[in-house]
């Protein structure tokens, strides 16, 4: 008899985890609201165990609510523990007899330890071992046994007798073993909570990561595809963020991220939901779909503008402000029934590429005929990157002649010698390269190759310079000097002999991390050649802080100066200016006599061009040194 009771009630109190999952994963969003309705659960649990208790004589009845309210106590609180007791006891009072006293101290008694166990679970800040909730268990009902004792008519000292051998091995155990399952489903609830945050958010920024969003957009596609509808991605990617990475170190880089990341947020929140999908780049999902596709593109459109301009204002990075732009790419979907995000994706990737090689700071919508182009890009990096090892790049080099005519140097050039589709020119492969860091591999083979060339015996000793052009990406890579240092030390070639040319892309950049590297080299003996002037945008207080030796005017206007006014003009002011910062100019492309009667009859300039030698593979190059 007593033994089914006690089943009865342990059957209950395993009714009630279930219960209490219930409770918890229903209510989470509402801690009151679980607490209350926790309270209140425990308590008619505790009432429905008292419905069919072990009688003991006349009104004294026993049944498993001390395991119950020392649940409710440990679990849920004060308040829950407070809740159950008081129905408990009502109900205890309603059944009446001669224990009701005792049957309310032992409510009591119990509720509360469960409570101060709450308290020291809080305390320890996680679950409690087996042996301390056996302790737990073992405390209750010592208290519950000696509390007996106050029952009337002395029949306390005959319970305990009876009972209490079976109560003291069965119930702590119980107890015990209720706990370890109520504190084990709250440990799994805990690691989904946690684990669906590292799964599907970015810890950086705490936005929705690349996995969310791609889900999103499989449902989102699944919508559009059943509805008949169209829905666009949007994909940013920011500008120039490598250059900050590097120069300024990751610290500052992931500031900005979340400083964009808390800028775009709550600017985005009515019409799209925003994710960090990898380190600078950020997806929005346009939230409503529209019924074709030009709609939903020039909703896309508005977002994107709308990204671009907040993104201009002034972000205070430490003691800096800056203002960020981004290449951003638009793509609508689906496009066709098969269509999945992966290809989405693609798109919105392709457009932003596009975006960004067009100089950055646009937004691009994805037209098919960008796929096939990419294609190629991929392509084409794929199998660079095998032909470096390969030995498949060869080195060029085209004659630089003083005004008089004179061998002063030659410009390194690489070329591709592709095994099926020949010789291939450096602007079909170098582009590729700098978007990634390929191309600094590109650089160093050529450099190296060009030190050894110096460092030969038949040249070393010649008045000549070889200049090699430096990618920006290399340029700002920390060991850019270290390198430069090695490649003249495993070489053996005289650094007074090169001359690295640079773009003014890299003046834009962090002005003093750039003069400290070119000062560094400069003090060996290097010289340095702005290449391309006139196509970039460097003001000229930024050129004076640089040590540069040479401007190298861009061939466009070496080619038009004689019949183009403006181009004249603009060759003219580089001249002046190069005479008055006292730079050497190398003048590039010049194809005709009339284009080097242009330049001499304004300055004494160095020549580079058709008219006096094209690129040649740089063994017969050396070889025509000794006819000289
Ligand atoms: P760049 O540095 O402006 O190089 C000058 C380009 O003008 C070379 O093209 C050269 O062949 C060409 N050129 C020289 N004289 C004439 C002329 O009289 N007429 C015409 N029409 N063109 C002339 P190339 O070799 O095709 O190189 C193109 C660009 O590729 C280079 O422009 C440079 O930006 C890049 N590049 C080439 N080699 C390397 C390299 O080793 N490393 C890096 N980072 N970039 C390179
Ligand atoms: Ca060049
Ligand atoms: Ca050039």
């Amino acid at each position: 008899m007593f033994f089914i009771e006690l089943i009865h009630n342990i059957t209950l109190l395993v009714a009630l985890t279930t219960i209490y999952q219930v409770v918890l994963s229903r209510n989470k969003k509402n801690p009151l609201t679980q607490v209350l309705l926790f309270g209140v659960l425990f308590g008619l649990a505790g009432v429905v165990g008292m419905m069919a208790p072990v009688q003991y004589g006349n009104g004294v009845i026993f049944d498993g609510r001390s395991i119950i309210l020392f649940i409710a106590g440990m679990f849920g609180g004060p308040l829950s523990a407070l809740i159950s007791a008081l129905i408990i006891s009502l109900y205890r009072v309603w059944l009446g007899g001669g224990g009701v006293l005792v049957g309310i101290a032992v409510t009591v008694v119990s509720a509360s330890i469960g409570v101060a166990f709450y308290f020291y679970r809080k305390s320890v800040g996680g679950s409690l071992k087996a042996l301390s909730l056996l302790g737990a268990g073992l405390l209750v009902h010592v208290i519950m046994l000696s509390l007996f004792l106050y029952l009337p008519n002395g029949i306390g000292v005959n319970v305990i007798k009876e009972l209490g051998p079976t109560i003291m091995l069965f119930y702590p155990v119980a107890t015990m073993l209720i706990c370890l399952l109520f504190q084990d489903y709250e440990e799994k609830e805990l690691s989904r909570g946690e684990l669906h945050r590292l799964a599907y958010y970015d810890s950086l920024t705490g936005l929705p990561n690349r996995s969310l969003q791609i889900e999103r957009l499989n449902h989102s596609l699944s919508i559009c595809k059943s509805a008949g509808c169209k829905g666009a991605l949007i994909l940013l990617n920011l500008d120039r963020f490598k250059t900050l990475n590097d120069a300024r170190g990751h610290a500052v880089g992931d500031m900005l991220l979340c400083l964009v990341a808390d800028r775009l947020k709550p600017l985005i929140e009515a019409e799209g939901v925003l994710a960090r999908m990898s380190a600078d780049e950020f997806a929005v999902l346009i939230k409503n779909n529209a019924s074709n596709s030009v709609d939903v593109e020039t909703a896309a459109h508005q977002l994107a503008d709308k990204i671009q301009i907040a993104l201009k204002f002034p972000i205070q990075l430490g003691e800096d402000e800056i203002s960020a732009s981004s290449s951003i790419g638009i793509t609508t979907f689906p496009i066709n029934a098969e269509d999945i995000a992966g290809d989405v994706f693609r798109r919105a990737d392709t457009a932003m590429h596009q975006a960004k090689q067009n100089g950055g700071n646009q937004s691009i919508l994805f037209e098919q005929s960008m796929a096939s182009v990419a294609e190629q890009r991929f392509k084409i990096e794929r199998e660079l990157r095998m032909a470096i090892p390969a030995g498949e790049l060869m080195l060029y080099l085209q004659s630089q002649v003083s005004a008089a005519g004179t061998l002063v140097g030659a410009e390194a050039l690489v070329r591709w010698q592709h095994p099926e589709r020949g010789l291939v020119p450096p602007s079909l492969f170098i582009p590729v390269a700098e978007e990634t860091d390929l191309i600094v591999d590109v650089d160093v083979w050529v450099l190296t190759q060009t030190c050894r060339i110096l460092a030969a015996q038949d040249v070393y000793s010649l008045p000549l310079r070889i200049s090699v052009n430096i990618s920006p990406r290399h340029f700002r890579q920390r060991s850019f000097v270290a390198s430069i240092k090695k490649i003249l030390a495993d070489t053996g070639a005289d650094p007074t002999h090169l001359t690295l040319e640079v773009t003014e892309g890299l003046v834009i950049d962090n002005i003093s991390e750039v003069v400290a590297k070119m000062t560094e080299l400069t003090l060996l003996g290097i010289h340095f050649s702005l290449d391309d002037f006139g196509t970039g945008y460097s003001s000229l207080s930024h050129l004076k802080r640089l040590p540069i030796h040479e401007l190298k005017i861009d061939k466009t206007f070496v080619q038009d100066a004689p019949t183009d006014p403006d181009d004249a003009a603009l060759v003219e002011s580089v001249l002046a200016i190069a005479k008055h910062m006292k730079l050497n100019v190398v003048a590039e492309g010049v194809e005709t006599q009339e284009q080097a009667d242009f330049l001499n009859a304004r300055a004494e300039v160095i020549h580079q061009g058709y008219l006096y030698s094209k690129p040649e593979p740089s063994a017969s190059w050396v070889k025509s040194l000794a006819k000289q």
